[in-house]
């Protein structure tokens, strides 16, 4: 735990006692904060009460008593609208931040260079924070991994010298974090998402540009405009930044061409690794996680050597072209994390042909037109829940393909179909570009299932070796 000092002897009022929210209180505490609680649930409140915060009706507290509102992310700070409590903050003049605005103010009282590096973007957040947390612990660092992903960033240890923390952030995270200022910011790309709480793509956009505004060194992808804007600002204003292509050499910076790294900075020329039959960083969206991880890794003072021998071990992480097994020839993938139409397809353009899709669930506006270019990759689709009618006229006529209703139909049909096709590797792709409500609480339960099912199919060789 990362206890906070730097608001010892003051009041400071939590809301949101999800994971992070209780992390936060029991990190004010240690520090020697008073901290009062709220949440609109009754099992948060207790949870938190039991760590020693004073829960309150937070309507009714007096809030000129308070230093600081920390918010959970999840809140509404601006869009749609303001949360409740961030009226009541805002009248008595008190500042609302999150959890990582206090790890940020404790660094820079007790260790302020302390390598920090913060990682953003619409897409690849995950696994560029895992991918890289893999590439320095394969190197014997001490790396802590949090933020958005898995732990909250104030149950990690204290930043320290000899300790990274490889914290993924999300545009809400970026939002309360006023004083962000990483080591090294990474920013992948920027495409419109969660415009419902942003507002305009010009609002989040700049929000993700603040991730890598005064970053001491800056890592950002070249494959969309937006991101390039913010590159283009930055150099304008004299910042040197390191350039991520997967399209193009790049002068200073880091590119793929297929699946080989080459670099341009960090005092590494030329080609560096390659990524073919590293089945966890398949797709040309993984060569840019792995150039971003693999550029702060050498900034980080790592070799060569020890980066590209981890990226060949990285395991992936799971629902994300998780590999799961081997059945023959057949390969059985599982992307449940694939909620909508552009995460399906980087699945699809992944693998270049003899796909049994299985996709469906619930449809997102949009469907899966735009997906069109890429259904000559498709051996035969197999449609479950709610979307498939929706979904079945937009494949008529161009792509077999049948209605399953469940997951485990369409599992035991497309494991039938590619086992008996003449392909030399089928691959049975769960991708549903679908959001999973309809018939599971979430996509990891929907990819834990499809998990369970592909491990019961007999004679499956499951990857990990841990086969029924
Ligand atoms: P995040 O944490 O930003 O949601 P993840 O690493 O969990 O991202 O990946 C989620 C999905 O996003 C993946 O399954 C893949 O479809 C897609 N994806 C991953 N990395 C990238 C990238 N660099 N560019 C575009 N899409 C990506």
């Amino acid at each position: 735990m990362t206890p906070v000092t730097t608001f010892a002897g003051r009041t400071v009022a939590v809301f949101g006692l999800g994971r992070s929210g209780l992390a936060t209180c029991r990190a004010l505490l240690a520090g020697g904060a008073t901290v009062v609680a709220g949440d609109d649930t009754a099992h948060s409140r207790e949870t938190a009460a039991a760590s020693g915060a004073a829960v309150k009706d937070l309507a009714a507290a007096d809030w000129s008593s308070f230093a600081a509102l920390v918010l959970a992310p999840g809140v509404p700070l601006t869009h749609p609208a303001p949360h409740w409590t961030v009226n009541m903050a805002r009248a008595a003049g008190v500042e609302v931040i999150g959890d990582i605005e206090l790890f940020c103010r404790q660094r820079w009282a007790t260790a302020p260079d302390a390598p920090f590096v913060a990682i953003t973007g619409t897409n690849g957040k995950s696994t560029t924070t895992a991918l890289l947390t893999h590439i320095l612990r394969s190197a014997g660092r001490d790396a802590q991994m949090g933020g958005n992903i898995g732990t909250a960033i104030l149950e990690l240890e204290p930043p320290a010298a000899q300790r990274v923390h490889v914290i993924e952030m999300s545009s809400f995270q970026i939002e309360l974090t006023p004083s962000l200022a990483p080591s090294i910011g990474v920013l992948l790309n920027i495409s419109p998402d969660h415009l419902d709480r942003h507002g305009t793509m010009q609002r989040y956009a700049a929000l993700k540009a603040r991730l890598v505004e005064r970053a001491r060194r800056t890592v950002i992808g070249q494959d969309d405009r937006w991101s390039r804007d913010v590159t283009e600002r930055l150099r304008l204003g004299g910042g040197d930044v390191e350039l991520v292509s997967t399209r193009e050499a790049v002068s200073q910076g880091w590119y793929g061409l297929g699946t080989e790294l080459f670099a341009n900075a960090a005092g590494v020329r030329g080609a560096f690794a390659d990524l073919a039959g590293v089945g966890a960083l398949r797709g040309r969206h993984n060569i840019q996680n792995a150039l971003a991880a693999s550029a702060c890794a050498l900034a980080l003072g790592l070799s060569v050597g020890e980066v590209r021998a981890a990226l060949r071990t990285f395991p992936g992480l799971p629902h994300r072209l998780e590999e799961i097994g081997r059945l023959g020839r057949t390969l059985f993938i599982n992307d449940s994390k694939a909620t909508n139409a552009d995460s399906t397809a980087t699945a699809l353009t992944a693998f270049a042909g003899d796909v049994f899709w299985i996709l469906g669930g619930r449809a997102k506006e949009g469907g899966i037109s735009d997906l069109a270019p890429l259904f000559a990759r498709i051996a035969r689709a197999y449609l479950i829940g709610e979307a498939s009618e929706v979904f079945a006229a937009t494949l008529s006529g161009k792509v077999a393909f049948e209605r399953c209703d469940t997951l485990a139909v369409a599992l035991a049909r497309a494991a039938r179909d590619a086992a008996a096709s003449a392909a030399a590797e089928p691959v049975v792709l769960l991708s549903p570009a679908c959001a999973s409500y309809d018939q599971y609480p979430n996509f990891e339960v929907r990819g834990d299932h499809f998990r369970g099912l592909v491990a019961a199919l007999p004679g499956i060789k499951l990857r990990r070796g841990e086969g029924p």
